[in-house]
């Protein structure tokens, strides 16, 4: 039986394009995200909330609806070689194009009729549909020690080295640690390796150009 979900609001994110963003919530601290609520949902719906650090949250991976789902997948931490099924991936092409990352929370506000939930670690589109928000229950929900799978530790960071002509000195120093931080987080293709290549992606409001070889990403310009 099909189901029809509202969404609960709206994530507002650095990140305006998929490129760039985080594979996983958690690997750039300094991706800092509001949770905008609809002003159906008042001070009173997250009563409570802020005495958790992190919190659950449930969104539609609404830029990806369009280009469908697929049985089996190529993770990127395979290399993109290799396709494991649907459900053992974190994969946006799944059949309901359902999310969910675990959030830092920081703190909860309300401007206007809104309320804002303001969370650090995001790895979510400007614009990305809320199903749902939950909080996180460590005695529960942690198990450090429990098997991954094909996902062995957090992913090799590259270094990041900006060209004198990219002017980081001009940027506000959190503007800096989010684009570094992104960046070391290797955004290319799996296994693209092609040292020539410019890429282009814009974070935070700032058009980037780099080039990566050797584990170094090379910023050319910050616009
Ligand atoms: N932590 C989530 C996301 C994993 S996939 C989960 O496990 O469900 C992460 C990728 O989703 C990001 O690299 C980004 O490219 C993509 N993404 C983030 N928000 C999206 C959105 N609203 N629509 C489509 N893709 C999105």
């Amino acid at each position: 039986m099909p189901y029809t979900l509202t969404p609960i609001g709206t994530v507002q994110s650095p990140y305006t394009q998929k490129f760039g963003i985080p594979r996983q919530p958690q690997l750039v601290p300094a991706a800092q995200i509001i949770l905008m609520l609809n002003p159906a949902f008042t001070a009173d719906s997250v009563r409570g909330l802020d005495g958790f650090d992190y919190i659950w949250l449930q969104f539609l991976f609404h830029d990806a609806i369009s280009e469908g789902w697929a049985q089996m997948v190529r993770p990127p931490r395979l290399g993109g070689k290799q396709k494991m099924g649907v459900f053992a991936t974190r994969s946006p092409h799944r059949p309901n194009h359902i999310g969910l990352s675990l959030l830092r929370l920081n703190r909860i506000d309300t401007a206007g009729n809104r309320v804002r939930i303001h969370c650090q670690g995001g790895d979510l589109l400007d614009g990305t549909p809320i199903l749902d928000i939950k909080p996180y229950i460590p005695f529960a929900e942690a198990h450090p020690q429990a098997r991954a799978g094909f996902v062995n530790g957090a992913p090799a960071l590259l270094n990041v080295i900006w060209q004198p002509e990219s002017h980081p000195e001009q940027l506000a120093p959190e503007h800096r640690a989010l684009i570094e931080q992104s960046l070391a987080q290797d955004p290319r293709p799996a296994y693209q390796d092609i040292p020539e290549r410019i890429y282009g992606a814009t974070i935070a409001g700032k058009e980037m150009k780099f080039q990566i070889a050797n584990g170094i990403v090379r910023i050319l310009s910050c616009d």
